[in-house]
């Protein structure tokens, strides 16, 4: 009684939902998993090319090795989806579905920012771009770094506090740290603005390491002639290299088939289903409220929801079968330079309130990181 499902992107939503199903299905349902480029690197191996720890062709995990796990791989850049046939426009052809989900993340938006591109358009959010910064975060002599966050939601929450931690650490080790002010300017109150006690934590560490928070400073220009990033409030502030997290938008192709209309693509958290029938998405293109707060992005949370998403395709195949509403619960793992990583722990839907917690850091951590990054390709990508 075969059927073929269609999953659209192969990163981290994409592959625990593509791998749960093959799993749990016979080979009669043919399961298809499309993707524009032939790797899968995690998010945080970018601080890895970022400061020049792992070579780039280090961090890639080939998706051609999905063939070999029951899955068909087809690279091709997703050009039109229409959700009511299931069906897809690739730059390789048509593709059709009986089942079809749509994971193809958040996209980044350098050029929303007047002066940005000017500056350098510096960002450690794609692997291109961190691979850009390390020559740069090398030769840096001395001087101010700015990083900046433009605007929310943005992939990986704690990552902007990551890379400040990490060049912290880097200069301290060339010695040149005295010469080094790091400020990061954000949009918000605090860091994580869903946690008053893990911002907390969070602003005590950045203090600890001379590192300085400006809250509430939200860039709207950089004004590259004069090197200065310019404040909403008309505050500028002096750069010698400056780093910005790009305004996050939902990928063009989501947004002009319906599936996006107003935006990031909003589906029932209990089954990860759209308006459209049998048409599911998550991970970082879709928004979940979580009270006043957007659900968050990262790759922890998209791991989580492919259980509810697998779940919930495998009862409407078979009829029957319970399925885990989506908690939005997972931990990611914090950088901290010194060798040690923290873990934030947190659950966003499994209570009235958001939980989230701070452990660590410390070099036990570490080896946690290091293991989930060795099972995930172990699980994803062995044979
Ligand atoms: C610096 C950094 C550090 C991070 N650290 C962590 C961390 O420690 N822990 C954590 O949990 N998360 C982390 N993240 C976030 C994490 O990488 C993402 O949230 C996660 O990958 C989202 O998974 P996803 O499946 O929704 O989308 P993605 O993994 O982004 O996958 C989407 C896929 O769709 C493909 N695609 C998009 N448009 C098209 C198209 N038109 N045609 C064809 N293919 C297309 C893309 O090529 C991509 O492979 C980090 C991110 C960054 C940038």
């Amino acid at each position: 009684m075969g059927a073929s499902i269609l999953i659209l992107g192969a990163g981290f939503g994409g592959l625990e939902t593509a791998t749960r199903l093959r799993e749990a299905l016979d080979e009669s349902f043919e399961i298809t998993i499309v993707d524009q480029r032939d790797f899968f690197n995690f998010g945080f191996t970018k601080f890895d090319l970022m400061f020049g720890r792992r070579e780039p062709e280090e961090c890639k995990e080939r998706l051609s090795a999905l063939d070999d796990k029951g899955l068909r791989f087809h690279q091709a850049v997703i050009e039109s989806i229409d959700p009511e046939a299931r069906q897809v426009e690739t730059s390789t052809g048509p593709l059709t579905a009986d089942y079809l989900l749509v994971a193809l993340g958040a996209d980044i938006a350098p050029e929303a920012t007047p002066g940005f591109l000017e500056a350098g358009g510096h960002h450690f959010y794609t692997f291109a771009g961190a691979e850009w910064l390390w020559p740069l975060v090398n030769d840096f002599e001395g001087g101010q770094i700015l990083i900046a966050i433009f605007d929310k939601p943005y992939k990986c929450p704690p990552a902007p506090y990551e890379a400040a931690f990490q060049l912290d650490d880097f200069y301290r080790d060339r010695g040149i740290r005295q010469d080094v002010a790091i400020d990061i300017l954000i949009p918000g109150p605090m860091p994580l603005p869903v946690s008053k006690s893990v911002s907390a934590d969070i602003e005590e560490l950045l203090t600890s390491r001379q590192i300085a928070l400006h809250t509430n400073h939200k860039v709207v220009e950089v004004d590259y002639r004069a090197k200065q990033a310019v404040v909403a409030n008309q505050t500028r502030f002096p750069y010698d290299l400056f780093i910005g997290v790009p305004i996050h938008r939902p990928p063009a192709v989501v947004l002009e088939c319906g599936l996006g209309e107003q935006g990031w693509i909003r589906v029932d958290p209990a089954t990860m289903r759209t308006r459209y029938e049998r048409v599911w998405a998550m991970g970082d293109v879709v928004q979940i409220p979580v009270g006043n707060f957007a659900g968050p992005k990262a790759g922890a949370f998209a791991e989580d929801a492919a259980a509810t998403v697998a779940g919930d395709i495998l009862r409407t195949i078979r009829g029957q079968g319970e399925v885990s509403p989506y908690q939005a619960q997972g931990a990611c793992y914090f950088e901290f330079g010194e060798g040690k990583v923290a873990e934030i722990a947190a659950n966003f839907l499994g209570g009235p309130t958001p939980d989230l917690t701070l452990n660590g850091p410390s070099l036990e951590y570490r080896a946690d990181k290091e293991e989930f990054e060795r099972s995930r390709i172990e699980k994803w990508f062995g044979t």
